[in-house]
């Protein structure tokens, strides 16, 4: 029998938590759907990510507008992923923030992801008729840039710490409250997503550096808030465990002469035991092992395209 094509069908609405982490700090997250985040600096916002729509931005915007009416200054997008980015012109910020790497991948990829993301999730893209067109970055950077907040709020430092989820992820760190917005470097209750990723360097140096920050509190891309610096320290693990589960399973089929459709069944048997409950994991398995493969054998990752999606998908599932 077909597996229903990546999440297409699910249709099944979570339940948008805010909670106020810190004074002026707020994180939405969505049980399991990608999660976003603000900062109140003295008289402006900062908010993280986007989600995919204008329509599901402003559902955030709306909550968050009971806890403050600052305007949105700066709109800092962790990583180029539709499901992060189209939302932005909801925000009306008078700047959105990016890496480079996501400001090159939006230009190169942004509109084969944006189709390809839709059709894999096409809950998350309520009102997707009102997206005015790609997210391009209006401020760029290479290795950090830090947000004076104002006032006695601190700073909010953002960084690139290696590459990861994609070449381009940077997280958001308030030294202050030693609060992280991780973005997808690290998910904390869910299944990862790994199909542009640098899963090498993830888990060696850029891990190690999200890791040695020593978060007491953090949001990660999808699942719940972690509470404490175990919690975090857990999360970050937890993350590791997939990536490295994953890389290593499809390194030995490859090795033994496997093809990916064998690797998929291998790494999808290897993960399941301790991840095969959360959300997306049988959404994320076949793109994944597709990408360690490639990386394996010397591939940058290839852009994914709808149609590129239903071939890979229904290679390795049929
Ligand atoms: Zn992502």
């Amino acid at each position: 029998m077909a597996t229903a094509f990546a999440s297409s069908t699910d249709t099944h609405d979570r339940e948008d938590v805010l909670e106020e982490l810190a004074d002026g700090v707020y994180a939405l997250t969505a049980g399991g759907d990608p999660n976003v985040g603000a900062i109140e600096g003295e008289d402006f916002v900062v908010c993280f990510d986007a989600r995919a729509t204008p329509l599901m931005a402003r559902r955030w915007i709306d909550r968050l507008r009971r806890h403050t009416d600052k305007p949105i200054r700066h709109l800092v997008l962790s990583h180029y992923h539709a499901v992060r980015t189209l939302g932005a012109s909801a925000f009306e910020a008078q700047n959105i923030i990016a890496h480079t790497e996501t400001g090159r991948l939006i230009a190169e990829r942004g509109r084969q992801d944006w189709d390809s993301e839709f059709a894999r999730l096409p809950r998350l893209f309520k009102g997707h008729e009102e997206i005015p067109g790609l997210t391009r970055p209006t401020l760029t950077f290479a290795d950090h840039l830090s947000i004076d907040l104002g006032g006695d709020r601190g700073t909010l430092e953002l960084s690139w710490l290696g590459r990861g989820h994609t070449s381009g992820d940077i997280v958001a760190w308030l030294p202050r409250h030693r609060i992280l917005f991780a973005g997808d470097l690290v998910e904390n209750g869910s299944a990862v997503y790994t199909g542009d990723a640098y899963h090498r360097e993830w888990i060696t140096t850029t891990l190690d550096r999200v890791d040695r920050l020593g978060p007491d509190v953090l949001v990660g891309g999808r699942g719940h808030v972690a509470r404490s610096a175990a919690e975090a320290g857990a999360a970050i693990a937890s993350t590791r465990a997939f990536v490295s589960t994953l890389l290593r399973t499809v390194e030995g089929v490859l090795r033994r002469g496997g093809s990916p459709r064998d690797a998929y069944q291998a790494a999808t048997e290897e993960l399941a035991p301790a991840y095969g409950h959360l959300p997306v994991f049988r959404h994320v398995m076949v793109f994944d092992t597709q990408r360690a493969w490639e990386e394996l054998v010397g591939e940058q990752p290839r852009v994914w395209t709808a149609a590129r999606d239903r071939e890979v998908w229904d290679h390795m599932t049929g």
